[in-house]
């Protein structure tokens, strides 16, 4: 039923349609237009105006004809860079890529061309499907932004799926973690570098001393931290009075993140202090970790519609958050699927004809199922 064709098309189109975190808004109205054409609900929220961005996160509502769980499908509108003028092409291979001087962006319209696909085979075959809430976020790759600001009161649904993880069609992200976002700041004092040295204090250095006490990188399987961003000083010739260093913490588990975030903070303030500055550290939860049990609804049905059409199921645990992890977050159980697509944010992006069908086959086979639950 899928037609392959019209699929690829429309992706190919989608991809050349420029919609750079912050300017989605001809996507957007790529998306209202497709999606207009069928009479559904759309709306779009006020996330464009707090973000100073062109377009908020934009609503699909389909109407059920059966009555039954509303089905939430969440994909993201924006790319990375550079992702300007993509012109996607076709391989004899079958393998669509960009012509190299951008990414693709099957990250994340692979998923949107799967339901868009979906939707219009469910339109042409009449078929039976209960109520969908089909959600286009801004801004996912900016911090998942865009789904940070959308009012989650306006939802039916209760069960899931976000479609914007790597791995073959028939992946289940189960397991994602928890991230804070910690920012170190050093407060030293000014002097001029040359005439009076010995009355300032250094909060570069003294920033390079705490980060050296401090645990980075790998911390265990469960478990990563980062200093990713330094800033600091105004002039060569001023003792910096101060020093600021953005970082993250991110863990599978809640008390894992807990304890390191902690453990950095004490240390950057003891070496801090020791040294005679002051020192300050802000922490703010990005989002929670989430875990699926192999045996709730929105696993099942995703693996059940998958072993329909025949695809190989995985349930993995990924270092990474999605939209996935600020969905869950609302008390509607959330699953983010792996579509296919490879070596995102990269110029060397690439998915494949064969995945991008079965991107379609298994959300309409989702749905399909999703009669049952
Ligand atoms: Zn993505």
């Amino acid at each position: 039923m899928i037609n392959r064709e019209r699929l690829v098309n429309n992706f190919m189109n989608m991809v050349a349609v420029d919609s750079v975190s912050k300017q989605e808004g001809a996507f957007r109205d790529l998306l209202k237009r497709e999606f207009g054409r069928w009479g559904f609900q759309l709306s779009e929220d006020g996330a464009g105006e707090i973000l100073q961005g062109e377009s908020g996160n934009l609503l699909v509502k389909v109407p059920g004809t059966l009555a039954g769980n509303t089905i939430l499908l969440v994909t993201h509108m924006d790319t990375v860079v550079p992702g300007h003028n993509i012109k996607a092409v076709r391989g004899p291979d079958e393998i669509i890529r960009s012509e190299g001087q951008t990414i693709l962006g099957a990250d994340d319209k692979a998923g949107i061309a799967a339901i868009l696909e979906a939707i219009e085979v469910i339109m042409e075959n009449r078929l039976p499907h209960p109520p969908l809430e089909l959600l286009f976020t801004v801004s996912e790759e900016q911090g998942l932004l865009g789904a940070k600001n959308f009012d989650f009161a306006k939802l039916q649904a209760r069960i899931g799926y976000v479609l914007d993880s790597g791995g073959a069609p028939g992946t289940i992200v189960t397991q994602s973690p928890c991230q804070n976002e910690i920012e170190y700041l050093v407060k030293g004092r000014a002097a001029h570098a040359g005439i009076n040295p010995e009355d300032g204090l250094n909060a570069i250095q003294v920033m390079a001393k705490a980060l050296a006490k401090m645990p980075c990188g790998r911390i265990d399987e469960e478990t990563t931290c980062n200093f990713g961003v330094i800033e600091g000083g105004l002039a060569r010739n001023i003792v910096a009075a101060s020093c600021r260093v953005k970082g993250e913490a991110r863990s599978l588990k809640r008390s894992k993140l807990e304890q390191l975030t902690g453990q950095l903070a004490e240390i950057f303030s003891t070496e801090v202090t020791q040294n005679g500055c002051k020192a300050e550290v802000e922490i703010s939860l990005l989002y929670p970790e989430t875990t699926l049990s192999p045996d709730e609804d929105v696993v099942k049905l995703a693996q059940r519609a998958a072993d329909r059409i025949g695809l190989t199921t995985r349930l993995i645990s990924t270092g990474g958050g999605s939209d996935a992890s600020v969905v869950n977050g609302h008390n509607i159980r959330c699953a983010n699927l792996g579509i296919g697509m490879n070596a995102v944010h990269s110029t060397e992006e690439y998915i494949r004809v064969e995945d991008l069908v079965n991107d379609a086959r298994w959300v309409l086979s989702i749905i399909e199922e999703a009669v049952q639950i």
